[in-house]
């Protein structure tokens, strides 16, 4: 593991998720001593907001936060919610919109309203200049073409529209939303001794395009599998793509968080 010696992004996390009700100073204490250093906290419905606006702003030097429509809630995008969405993204620590998506693995919402609900999510993230965090299982084709009919490529000096987070897709469709102008979220499955292909994906679309997040509480890397995850994990996902990639894990702590830092305009 790098150490406080590397600085770490982690660029999605739950950490308002009552499962860190018990011990959260502990996880960031623990985080820090990892040496992530910042992190980005994900609302997925108007519900959580508060929670999450209030969590980031006891913590204005390390964490920021996405609020969003999880794609479970897609039937909730009416015209008062993104009325309200729009209020409350101007705050300085408001640094994303998300995550919204598609998911038709475990969605609950029909696709063709998630689809709808998505395509509006995505014009007000491209008309309101908030990068988009984006969340999709099940349903890659169809984010596809929904990228390619709201986004134009990104205009100079912009890198990043958004990113699709927890990626599980094939190579080329990481290689298509890596050209589309997104960074590609690299998270605890990429540890997984079998998950070859899922490494594959990360060589192909290379450090310049990668960000690093855990999804805590979900998604631990192979030495937490089956218990809570937490930010401190981060260091494990960027040795992995160290050995993918040829590369130190200080070399991956450095690329991918300036990676994240311009993906949300905190440098
Ligand atoms: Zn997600
Ligand atoms: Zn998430």
């Amino acid at each position: 593991m790098a150490g406080p010696d590397a600085a770490f992004f982690d660029t999605h996390v739950h950490l308002t998720d009552p499962r860190f009700d018990p011990d959260r100073a502990e996880v960031l204490e623990r985080a820090a001593a990892a040496g992530v250093g910042r992190l980005v906290e994900i609302g997925d419905s108007p519900d959580e907001w508060a929670r999450v606006l209030a969590f980031v702003r006891a913590r204005p030097a390390d964490a920021r936060c996405a609020l969003g429509l999880h794609p479970y809630y897609a039937d909730q995008c009416t015209e008062s919610f993104l009325e309200r969405l729009r209020a409350e993204v101007e705050a300085a620590e408001v640094v994303a919109i998300g995550e919204i998506g598609l998911d038709y693995a475990r969605g609950p919402v029909a696709p063709d309203i998630q689809k709808a609900a998505l395509r509006r999510l995505l014009a007000a993230c491209r008309d309101w200049g908030k990068p988009a965090v984006i969340h999709c299982r099940g349903a890659y084709a169809d984010l596809r073409a929904i990228v390619a009919e709201i986004f134009p490529p990104p205009p100079p000096g912009r890198r990043f529209w958004g990113v699709v987070h927890c990626f599980s897709g094939e190579p080329e469709d990481a290689e298509f939303f890596a050209a589309a102008g997104f960074a590609i979220g690299a998270d605890g499955p990429a540890t997984y001794p079998k998950n070859e292909a899922l490494r594959e994906v990360f060589r192909r679309v290379g450090a310049g395009s990668t960000v690093l997040e855990t999804d805590s509480p979900y998604l631990p890397p192979q030495s937490r599998r089956g218990r809570r995850n937490e930010p401190r994990a981060i260091p494990e996902i960027a040795a992995a793509l160290a050995l993918a990639w040829g590369m130190s894990v200080v070399e991956v702590a450095r690329l991918t968080t300036a990676n994240a830092g311009a993906l949300f305009g905190w440098p």
